[in-house]
């Protein structure tokens, strides 16, 4: 049974809380079983020669990630991540420092991979890996939702994002898997997206969705699905198609597309943006769930790929799709397919591109109008999700992740505030649920990491009466659906940007029988004078 916990007041200005020891302490979340460790390669449970495969494992990454090796000798405690992780910030717990997070690792790192640490343990701080260790691990790195903002402030940029990325494959490795994560890693293998939806269940809610829409405003906005030949592949968090508010999103998707007269499609082979694959630290399992959407977009022929609202798929679409998948410049030569979908992939765009970017472009050419006024009743402000603005970049200008969105923002709506600038862009705090840490078995340390930016929010709530919290993640609006009510906040007040688009959006005038038939026309007389 979950624990009892207070949740964290909401102070004028955030400061560092007193020390905690032990306070958030514990078993981590549910842990992983046989049906979902084996179909992802891990060990079914803990293996009996468990530490020597760790060390093992250690080696492997050490040599494998330069990166992490570097950020485990490079460390001079000099403390300036100390009080950066907006789990500390919420829980108190000196172990969510990202110092003290490092060190669990580092200190079985040093152990076993250092001269020092080998000869003089104590002078070095290193320590066996053990029962207790492993306990800790998984416990504490289940408590890093990999948001980076801890590097950013580091003199040396050590990343324990990565960190915490290697201590997960570690664990995985020994078949201490994490539940959620790896479960919903199975489904997106095997069916094409994290909740298991088949294809005629997903075409069932896309037809629902283009009635509604149809009713609502009497134009037929399509949702297609499966178009071979479509221009346009269009992957997002499955989320899109049935939660609150993401649906809504995707509703703004579809407007937008049908604007422009684009033709776009989703896909049932490939319906899902999200890649939990970087969440468990596996390049292999990431692959694995990328190749689905290679082969979607090979099948259906589109000469473009573009990427739903979901923070940690624009960076697993940004960052590594090109070398896992060959979308994007720089595939492997030797990969026969990745080259082959590179050169279907029309040059001329950003492959991938972020609907943001997309929207964005539309708007700077004219391509959309809107109505400002239907935005009215809100005073908007936008959370900077981590992923996305710690690991990305949007239409290829310095600070393009923080300055797109907020023009596209700005377009459909007159009222737009920002948080205090140290909460924001780069220096932005984690929802709290991200990182494969959006489970109700975490919800302890949800609520807690999300008070820092509730604290920031609650600001512009006093000062500015903001009233929408705009975000482009599906993690971020499930995590703020969830938490803003716990500080005093309503929970419908997080919407997609493409919800604000939609509202704002003037449709063209749904075509009558006389209009195609005055259309109709017209292409007949030009064709007869071309003749
Ligand atoms: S949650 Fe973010 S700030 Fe905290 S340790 Fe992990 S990467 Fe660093
Ligand atoms: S800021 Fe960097 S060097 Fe300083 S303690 Fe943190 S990780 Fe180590």
């Amino acid at each position: 049974m979950a624990k009892d916990f207070e949740i964290p007041k909401l102070p004028t200005y955030l400061e560092i809380p007193k020390i905690q020891e032990g306070i958030m302490d514990g078993d981590g979340p549910f842990k992983s079983v046989e049906e979902f460790q084996t179909p992802l390669g891990f060990p079914g449970e803990k293996v009996d020669n468990w530490q020597e495969v760790a060390i093992n494992k250690m080696g492997e990454l050490k040599s494998k990630y330069r990166s992490v090796q570097v950020f485990l000798d490079a460390c001079v405690k000099c403390g300036a991540c100390t009080d950066k992780c907006h789990y500390f910030l919420g829980s108190s717990d000196p172990k969510n420092m990202p110092v003290a997070r490092q060190d669990l690792f580092r200190s079985v790192y040093r152990r076993h991979f250092t001269f020092a640490g080998k000869y003089f343990p104590k002078l070095v701080g290193a320590k066996e890996l053990d029962d207790a260790m492993l306990d800790d691990w998984y416990n504490y790195f289940h408590q890093c939702s990999q948001c980076r903002r801890c590097s950013v402030f580091c003199p040396y940029g050590i990343d324990t994002a990565e960190i915490s990325m290697a201590a997960r494959e570690v664990l995985d490795a020994v078949g201490v898997g994490q539940k959620y994560c790896n479960q919903i890693l199975g489904k997106a293998i095997t069916v094409g997206n994290n909740l298991g939806l088949p294809e005629p269940a997903l075409r069932d809610t896309l037809l629902d969705l283009e009635e509604e829409i149809e009713e609502e405003t009497g134009i037929a906005v399509k949702y297609p699905l499966d178009q071979k030949g479509a221009e346009i592949l269009l992957i997002t968090p499955s989320a899109d198609f049935f939660a609150e508010p993401h649906i809504d999103g995707l509703i703004g998707y579809g407007k937008v597309f049908h604007q422009d007269g684009v033709s776009w499609t989703l896909s049932s082979y490939a319906s899902e943006g999200a890649n939990f694959g970087m969440f468990i630290g596996s390049y292999d399992v990431m692959r694995k769930a990328a190749l689905r959407i290679r082969k979607a977009a090979l099948d259906l022929e589109v000469s473009r790929v573009m990427v739903g609202e979901c923070g940690h798929a624009w960076r697993v679409a940004y960052s590594f799709w090109n070398t896992l998948s060959g979308v994007g410049a720089g595939a492997n030569s030797s990969d026969e397919h990745a080259m082959k979908l590179q050169n279907q992939l029309d040059s001329r765009y950003p492959q991938p591109q972020h609907i943001i970017e997309y929207t964005h472009d539309l708007i700077q050419r004219g391509k959309l109008k809107f109505d400002k006024s239907a935005n009215d009743d809100r005073t908007v402000t936008f959370h900077d999700s981590c992923n996305v603005a710690r690991a990305t970049n949007m239409g290829g200008i310095p600070n393009g992740q923080f300055i797109l969105p907020r023009e596209v923002i700005k377009a459909v709506c007159n009222n737009y505030v920002d948080m205090e600038r140290s909460t924001i862009m780069e220096s932005t705090f984690c929802c709290g649920g991200g990182g494969g840490l959006l489970t109700d078995d975490l919800m302890e340390i949800r609520i807690k990491g999300a008070m820092p930016r509730m604290q920031a929010l609650k600001e512009v709530e006093k000062t500015d009466a903001v009233n929408t919290l705009v975000a482009i993640c599906a993690i971020c609006k499930s995590q703020f659906s969830k938490v803003l009510p716990k500080f005093d906040f309503d929970p419908y007040m997080i919407v997609s940007a493409h919800q604000l688009v939609s509202e704002a959006i003037i449709m063209d005038k749904p075509q009558t029988e006389d209009s195609d038939a005055k259309m109709a026309e017209e292409v007949e007389t030009e064709t007869a004078e071309a003749e």
